[in-house]
């Protein structure tokens, strides 16, 4: 049995993805127990990013203090367009931010549950589409920092989803989209003044999942019934575990979560 704070799952890209869950310092590679018994129970505590521990958090994963203070819950991780370190204004903290915000960074269009684009830090490409259940990856333009990209998907927003429909990505795979026509057809969408920005190269990622079968109907599960989940492992895909009965568990939504495991 191991005891501790959740992580986000890691991912490494191979074929299929093999996935790592963290439970405070332990990492466990789960591939390996596809199709065998795994229980989760919850002691009843969460561990928020500035390491006090509460009963519950008060939103997402953090605790009332840091949703209002913390640079990690500021209004411009959700909206990128709203970044403003590279003009030199804080947020909440400047030199947090400007380490966040002031480094390259890539708008893509991932296949998840249908097409959708996204933004992430240049090199997290990759943990992003998987983190995401995404099948297919393109990149569509490299700019110097996080607000810029943010301004090239707030416009591409207006034809392409920004979501992913969890359900739906979790039912199966999608099917497969011709990833360059649909870069080419997104690119006349970006401002004139960014499409200096535009990546040429068209290379297409390909991701597969470690599942042994899909849901029918998927049902996801917490805590807020009961203080333990207990079923058979039936794959990985983004940051979800399946398990039996059609049921799924979102890992990264239990980030700070402190479980024992059984595995
Ligand atoms: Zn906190």
């Amino acid at each position: 049995m191991h005891q501790g704070i959740v992580g986000k799952m890691l991912t490494n890209y191979s074929n299929p993805i093999k996935y790592t869950f963290l439970i405070s310092d332990t990492e466990l590679i789960i591939n390996k127990f596809i199709n065998n018994p795994i229980t989760l129970r919850w002691i009843g505590e969460v561990q928020c990013i500035c390491g006090k521990r509460f009963s519950k958090f008060y939103r997402q994963n953090f605790c009332y203090q840091c949703y209002w203070n913390a640079p990690e819950a500021s209004q411009s991780i959700f909206k990128p367009e709203l970044c403003t370190a590279d003009l030199g204004i804080e947020e909440r903290d400047l030199e947090w931010e400007t380490k966040f915000q002031l480094r390259p960074h890539y708008v893509y269009l991932a296949n998840s549950s249908g097409l959708k684009v996204g933004i992430t830090s240049k090199h997290n490409e990759l943990t992003r589409w998987m983190d995401q259940g995404a099948v297919q990856g393109i990149l569509i333009a490299e700019v110097p920092n996080r607000r810029l990209a943010g301004l090239i998907e707030v416009e591409l927003k207006k034809v392409i989803s920004d979501r992913t429909n969890f359900r739906k990505m979790l039912s199966g795979p999608p099917v497969q989209l011709d990833m360059v026509r649909e870069k080419l057809n997104c690119l006349n969408h970006i401002p004139d003044n960014l499409q200096k920005f535009i990546i040429p190269d068209n290379t297409i990622t390909q991701i597969e999942y470690p599942v042994l079968l899909y849901p029918k109907k998927v049902n996801s599960v917490n805590f807020k019934k009961s203080n333990t989940i207990q079923g058979s492992l039936l794959g990985m895909k983004g940051q979800y575990l399946l398990l039996d009965q059609d049921r799924v568990f979102n890992v990264r939504a239990h980030q700070g979560y402190i479980l024992e495991l059984l595995i």
